[in-house]
C-alpha cells in the first residue's frame, strides 16, 4: 500500500482548498522508527512509551529507557516527537506490577492517576527523556488528564525533573512543550486558565468516544454501534475545536479514526489541523484530504446535521462520489 502513495509521500499535505493539514504518525517501539520517513508522516504525534513496557517482565530501568528515548529521536532526525508518559491500567495491564481487581478498569486505576499516586515511575521516565533529549527539543504529553489539577500536579512533577537534571550538571532540553490528551468530556469544559496553561492537546479520540458514548471500547457487542461520525460527537469535536481556537491551544487527533480517510476528512472539515495515525493510514488520509475542498466537506456535514440524521456519513460519502 504504501507503494501506491509513493508519489505523494514527499508532497506536504494540502486541502483542495488550500489548507495544510499536518498528518503525524503513531508509533510504540524502536520497529516503528522507520515508518517516519517511508510514510511522509512529518513527525511522531503520539509515541506510546508503555509499549516498551509490556513487552517486558520487568520494570526497565532508567538507563535502559534513556538509551531507548535516545535511539528514538537519533531516528527521527529533528522531526517531533510526542512522548506520551506510561499509559497503564485499563487495557494494559504491566504483568510486573501489581493490579488491583477493579469491576470498571476503563473507569478505574489508570494513566496519570496513577502516577500521581506513585510517582516513582513517572519521575524515572521524565529524566530518562531528559537524558536521551540532552539539550535538543523535547515534549512530553500526559494521558488521560481529566481535570485541571492533574495536569499542574504533573506539570509541577515536570519541572521537579528539570531542576534535579540542571543540579546534577546534565543538559536539559533548550526547548519544552508540555501538553496533554484530552480523553475525558470533563477536560473539554475544564476553565480557561486550563487551556491558556497548556501547551498543546490531543484529542485520544478512542478513549474520548467510549466515554462520550458510555460504550466500552472493547466491547463487541457495544463498541461499533455508534458512528464517529454521528452528529453528537462530530458538534462534541467542533465544541473543542473552537476553545482550543479561543485560546490559540494546539489541538491535534490521535486515536484510530484519524487514520480512517473519511473520519479524517470531517475531522479536518469541523477545523482540525493536525491529525496523527498508524504509518499505514498516511498515504491513504492525504490523498483523499488533498482532493477535497474542506469549506465543502463542511457546508455538506452542517446541511446534514440540518436535516437532522443521526450520522453524517451517508451525505459525506455521497458528496465524495458525486464530486470523485
Ligand atoms: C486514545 O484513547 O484515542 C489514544 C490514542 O490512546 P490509547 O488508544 O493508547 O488509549
Ligand atoms: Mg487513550
Amino acid at each position: 500500500a504504501q507503494e501506491r502513495y509513493g508519489s505523494i509521500r514527499d508532497t506536504p499535505c494540502v486541502s483542495a482548498d488550500g489548507v495544510p493539514i499536518s498528518l503525524m504518525m503513531n508509533a510504540g517501539l524502536m520497529a516503528d522508527l522507520p515508518s517516519l520517513e517511508d510514510s511522509g508522516a512529518e513527525g511522531v504525534g503520539l509515541f506510546r512509551t508503555e509499549l516498551q513496557f509490556l513487552i517486558r517482565n520487568q520494570m526497565p530501568r532508567r538507563t535502559e529507557l534513556a538509551d531507548l528515548y535516545t535511539r528514538v529521536l537519533d531516528a527521527a532526525k529533528g522531526k517531533r516527537v510526542i512522548f506520551r508518559t506510561l499509559d497503564i491500567g485499563s487495557d494494559k495491564v504491566l504483568p510486573y506490577m501489581k493490579t488491583l481487581d477493579e469491576p470498571n478498569p476503563a473507569l478505574g486505576w489508570r494513566a496519570i492517576r496513577v502516577a500521581l499516586d506513585r510517582p516513582g515511575v513517572m519521575r524515572m521516565q521524565l529524566q530518562a527523556l531528559v537524558r536521551a533529549a540532552n539539550g535538543r527539543p523535547l515534549t512530553i504529553m500526559f494521558p488521560f488528564i481529566a481535570q485541571y489539577e492533574e495536569y499542574a500536579r504533573a506539570r509541577e512533577e515536570v519541572d521537579k525533573v528539570l531542576a534535579r537534571e540542571r543540579k546534577l550538571g546534565h543538559a536539559v532540553p533548550e526547548q519544552l512543550e508540555v501538553g496533554t490528551m484530552l480523553e475525558t468530556p470533563s477536560l473539554a469544559y475544564a476553565s480557561k486558565r486550563f487551556f491558556e496553561e497548556v501547551e498543546f492537546l490531543s484529542i485520544g479520540g478512542n478513549d474520548l468516544k467510549q466515554f462520550f458514548f458510555a460504550a466500552d471500547r472493547e466491547n463487541e457487542l457495544v463498541r461499533r454501534r455508534y458512528d464517529t461520525l454521528n452528529v453528537s460527537f462530530l458538534s462534541f469535536i467542533g465544541d473543542i475545536v473552537a476553545r482550543c481556537e479561543s485560546t490559540n491551544t494546539p489541538l491535534s487527533f490521535c486515536g484510530e479514526d484519524a487514520g480512517r480517510p473519511i473520519e479524517a476528512l470531517c475531522l479536518a472539515a469541523i477545523g482540525l489541523r493536525s491529525l496523527s495515525m498508524r504509518p499505514a493510514s498516511v498515504g491513504p488520509v492525504k490523498s483523499l484530504l488533498m482532493r477535497y475542498s474542506l469549506k465543502e466537506v463542511r457546508d455538506v456535514i452542517e446541511e446534514a446535521k440540518l436535516r437532522g440524521e443521526q450520522s453524517v456519513r451517508q451525505s459525506v460519502m455521497d458528496y465524495l462520489r458525486d464530486n470523485a
